[in-house]
């Protein structure tokens, strides 16, 4: 079994909104050894540990912040920063 966990499963685990069956499978996945996916279950419990705190807090599901916290760094905060302004990076300035 080759197959990863997408980050709002691990969202869904933490939270405990999953089935049975589908916590041993995640867990067993964990056991396995992936670090890929060892990593995101940390960083989801410590973001799920926030959102608990939050009354009727709802992450976006397919939001892109979601997703774009997911680097091949690693696993960033995920701070939500207004930083969305478009900068030409590559054009030469003055
Ligand atoms: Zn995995």
């Amino acid at each position: 079994m080759t197959e990863h966990f997408s980050s709002p499963q691990w969202v869904d685990l933490v939270r405990g909104l999953l089935s049975e069956d589908r916590k041993t499978e995640m867990d067993q996945h964990l056991r396995a050894g992936c670090e890929e996916c060892r990593e995101a279950f940390a960083a989801w419990s410590g973001f799920a540990t926030f959102a608990e705190a939050e009354p009727g807090f709802e992450p976006p599901r397919e939001a892109a912040w979601l997703s774009a916290v997911m680097t091949e760094d690693g696993i960033k905060p995920a701070t939500r920063t207004a930083d969305r302004h478009s900068r030409p990076s590559s054009e030469p300035q003055g």
